[in-house]
């Protein structure tokens, strides 16, 4: 009779350690000095960046799984502090046309918006700022964003948090939250994207690209191409599609240069 080789029982934390080789170690500030060359290196100004003094950059490290689409991101956040609405009231809101919140320290943000909003009241029409939001994280503090910004972004775990199965059950579902005349936008990765405001509903098929290389980022670069093309004067419905067709080309390729 053979006896079966007995096994081994590992009693432990499952940890995922994500290894990347360098010839030198990142000295101290480097991955500030990184994001800040990065901005400049495509044009985006940061003069009104607040230097916080507490805190660490939090960093992710993110693996994303070709044959599944699944993402995985470890995050180190170290608690650095958010803008506030203190930092925001030194803003010179006359440089602006359109100020987009992620979706963070939410309390603070709608005391930002209002800041807006009394500015809005205070010059013509044509002057106004456009507002929008975006509500990604499954957070109770930021479901009260809704009720703010002239367009506001849901994910689609928001959607699931609320029960709606479909972009379009989504934005129909959850438009009473919305302002008056305000637009409610959901993505929904293969299925495209759809749109709620005062003049109906709207939907845009997504592009899918030759071959899927890295949806890291979709959302992101969908929302960024909606902002986009409304800011350039274009309806909700061309700019759904505009997002849709950005997205779509961001998941060919990795990263996000060469998504022009
Ligand atoms: P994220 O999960 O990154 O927040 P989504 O998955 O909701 O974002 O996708 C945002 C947009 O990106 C979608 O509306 C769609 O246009 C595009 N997109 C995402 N995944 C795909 C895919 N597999 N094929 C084509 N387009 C995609």
């Amino acid at each position: 009779m053979t006896t079966k080789k007995k096994q081994i029982l590992c009693v432990g934390l499952v940890c995922l350690d994500v290894i990347n080789v360098v010839d030198k170690f990142p000295v101290e500030d480097t991955d500030t000095r990184f994001i800040t060359d990065d901005f400049e290196s495509r044009d985006i100004n940061i003069s009104n960046i607040v230097w916080q003094q507490a805190g660490i950059t939090p960093s992710a490290c993110c693996i994303v799984n070709l044959s599944s689409g699944s993402r995985t991101v470890i995050v180190s956040d170290m608690n650095l502090c958010d803008v506030t609405s203190n930092d925001f009231r030194k803003i010179d809101l006359s440089l602006y046309q359109w100020i987009h919140w992620e979706g963070r320290n939410a309390s603070e943000q709608v005391a930002m918006i209002q800041q807006v909003e009394q500015y809005n009241a205070t010059v013509s029409a044509e002057l106004r700022i456009t507002t929008s939001v975006e509500i990604e994280k499954t957070r109770e503090e930021l479901y009260q964003l809704f009720g703010h910004g002239d367009f506001v972004f849901i994910s689609k775990d928001v959607a699931r948090h609320f029960g709606f199965n479909s972009a379009s059950e989504a934005v129909k579902g959850l438009y009473n939250r919305v302002k008056p005349g305000a637009y409610l936008i959901c993505a929904w990765a293969e299925q495209g994207a759809d749109a709620m405001g005062p003049d109906g509903v709207f939907h845009s098929n997504a592009f899918p690209p030759e071959k899927l290389v890295d949806t890291l980022g979709a959302g992101d670069t969908f929302i960024a191409a909606v902002l986009f093309s409304l800011y350039n004067g274009k309806c909700i419905q061309e700019s759904l599609i505009f997002g849709c067709q950005i997205a779509g080309r961001k998941c060919g390729i990795q990263g996000y240069d060469g998504i022009v």
